[in-house]
């Protein structure tokens, strides 16, 4: 199953996508966790990629276009896959169906006032790549699944949040009528889910999700 899953930033795709990617035994692609690998290991793509991010802006599309390509043509890929933060423009879109057509699109929708309570509160695992909300580690610091070192994203600083919140509206929001168009779409509105704490459980999303690939 070849399958992409859409949605803001702080929708909770990565944490989705992680989950869905194992229940079905495809490979997770993030462009986002390729793209910090790369910072990482200091490698020209990382290097060009970078001022982008820490801008809140979109990397140019033939970098990112590049790098999946080589990612999907991967033997690990032949069965399927699952994307996570691409497609992200409507040109990606066109590049990928030149590739190979996805076989569904899930588009996760959250409003955008919880977005921005997720994304400053969002810390990141330096040893998983997990993600967790400060608010519900016992410690801000230690990761809660395998003890390793958590940190804040340079780019979930808030004057940078709201730029990716304008680039989302501007740029990606346009590929949900894209993806409708070709009869692909499965829209999970996780407004409507039930609340706890204020916010809405993984679990149920992930159900959501679930049910709505069956
Ligand atoms: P989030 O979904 O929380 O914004 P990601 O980890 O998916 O985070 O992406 C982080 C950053 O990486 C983006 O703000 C962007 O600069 C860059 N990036 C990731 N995927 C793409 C893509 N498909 N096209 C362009 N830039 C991308
Ligand atoms: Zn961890």
């Amino acid at each position: 199953m070849k399958l992409i899953f859409l949605g803001p930033p702080g929708a909770g795709k990565g944490t989705q996508a992680t989950g869905v990617s194992s229940h079905l035994r495809v490979p997770h692609i993030s462009t986002g966790d390729m793209f910090r690998a790369a910072i990482k290991n200091e490698t020209p793509t990382g290097l060009e990629a970078k001022r982008y991010m820490d801008a809140g802006q979109l990397v140019p599309d033939s970098v990112v276009v590049d790098m999946v390509r080589e990612r999907l043509a991967m033997p690990d890929c032949a069965n399927g896959y699952l994307l996570d933060g691409f497609p992200r423009t409507v040109e990606q879109a066109r590049a990928l169906d030149e590739i190979a057509t996805p076989d569904a699109v899930v588009d996760i929708e959250v409003p955008d006032e919880r977005l921005l309570a997720r994304l400053t509160g969002r810390r990141v695992c330096s040893k998983c790549n997990g993600t967790f909300h400060v608010s519900k580690v016992a410690d801000e610091k230690v990761c809660p699944v395998c003890g390793g070192e958590l940190y804040q994203r340079d780019d979930d600083k808030p004057a940078t949040i709201s730029n990716r919140l304008g680039v989302y509206h501007e740029q990606t929001a346009p590929l949900i009528g894209y993806y409708a168009g070709l009869g692909k779409l499965k829209r999970i509105d996780v407004g409507a889910l039930p609340l706890y704490d204020g916010d809405s459980r993984a679990e149920d999303v992930f159900q959501a999700i679930l049910a709505s690939l069956e």
